[in-house]
């Protein structure tokens, strides 16, 4: 598999949290245009467990599916739960030690046992685990969770190299995490010691918006103004279609979030007019699709008012149809955006 289009290349990757995106087939899937998505490795950890997944022959072949498979190291769910008390754990300059709050199993989230995880699972983009931390915070924890972001990253390069051999012999792609809260001089910081130590992606980590729901535009500039242009430059979690479209005014090219599926589960899907609430009381006799300028399986075969009584009703068929048509459209302005991207590159 070429990853490097990954540093080329715009893409949108749906959240399939526990390897599947809710509601949909993997073919479904791939019916909207996806070409990569991002699982996570703290709810795979816990449920399959990586041995498992490994002898079920990667997610890839668990899952029937043949595009990119990212994870992201554990890090940011794992510990914005642990730091918020939600979950019982302990984070200290080795790792996590956790407990799951459903089974009351003991696990432990170490560089090194992030990596060997991430392997089992058989992703195609490993994550390096970082110190996730709040946006707003004290300056010494940010510096704190920066340090231990780089002694973290160096620890999880080492592994992948000695261990397996790193990018070369797995054929995989290793990145990192750029911390720093809303500190410019530490994200600054940050990502240039990520470079200086060498991975194959850079990606923006914490959270992406602030109090007021705001793109943190500033810090995510500071980072990108700091990693080469071929490499991966990931915006976790971004986001509205506005803040994607201002992600790639920046230099980013990879996105993801899970707005855009969860959304669809609400009855609140994007189009090219905007924001439609399908579950409003004025679509109950509405015969145009959800958008007339859709080409997805719902906009194709079914109008608003099935749809929407569908949704009313609690049939699982409306959060189908509806996160294939956000997804599909999600797909088609990164197409745009792609589209875009390659024009300006010509004309130079
Ligand atoms: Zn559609």
């Amino acid at each position: 598999m070429d990853l490097d289009i990954l540093k080329r290349k715009l893409f949108f990757m749906p959240d399939a949290t526990k390897g599947a995106v809710r509601y949909l087939t993997t073919e479904q899937l791939e019916s909207t245009g996806t070409e990569a998505i991002v699982t996570n490795t703290l709810h795979l950890l816990i449920s399959p467990g990586p041995d498992t997944i490994q002898q079920l022959g990667g997610i890839k072949k668990m899952m029937n599916w043949n595009g990119i498979v990212f994870t992201d190291s554990g890090g940011f769910q794992l510990f914005s739960l642990l730091h918020s008390k939600k979950w019982e754990g302990e984070i200290d300059d080795n790792g996590a030690v956790f407990k799951s709050p459903k089974q009351g199993d003991i696990y432990k989230l170490t560089p090194e046992t992030s990596i060997d995880i991430q392997m089992k699972i058989g992703s195609d983009v490993l994550v390096a685990l970082d110190d996730c931390r709040d946006t707003e915070i004290e300056r010494e924890d940010a510096e704190r969770s920066v340090e231990r972001t780089l002694e973290w990253a160096v620890r999880c390069k080492n592994h992948f190299e000695k261990e397996y051999g790193g990018t070369q012999q797995t054929d995989k792609l290793l990145t990192c995490v750029v911390q720093g809260a809303n500190y410019l001089d530490l994200r600054e910081y940050c990502a240039k010691e990520l470079v200086r130590i060498g991975f194959d992606g850079y990606n923006f980590g914490g959270y992406v918006v602030n109090k007021d729901g705001e793109l943190v535009e500033e810090e995510m500039k500071v980072v990108i103004d700091n990693v080469p242009e071929d490499k991966i430059r990931y915006a976790m979690g971004v986001g509205k279609p506005e803040d994607i479209i201002r992600g790639v005014g920046l230099g980013y090219n990879l996105f993801d979030t899970v707005l855009v599926t969860r959304n669809a589960r609400h009855g609140t899907v994007y189009t090219s007019d905007g924001i439609l609430r399908v579950k409003n009381s004025e679509m109950a006799l509405d015969l145009k699709p959800i958008d007339s300028k859709c080409s997805c399986e719902c906009c194709k075969n079914y109008s608003r008012a099935y749809v929407h009584h569908m949704l009313r009703n609690g049939e699982a068929t409306a959060l189908t149809l509806l996160t294939i048509h956000n997804l599909t459209h999600y797909q088609e302005l990164i197409e745009k955006l792609n589209k875009q991207k390659l024009e300006r590159i010509s004309k130079k």
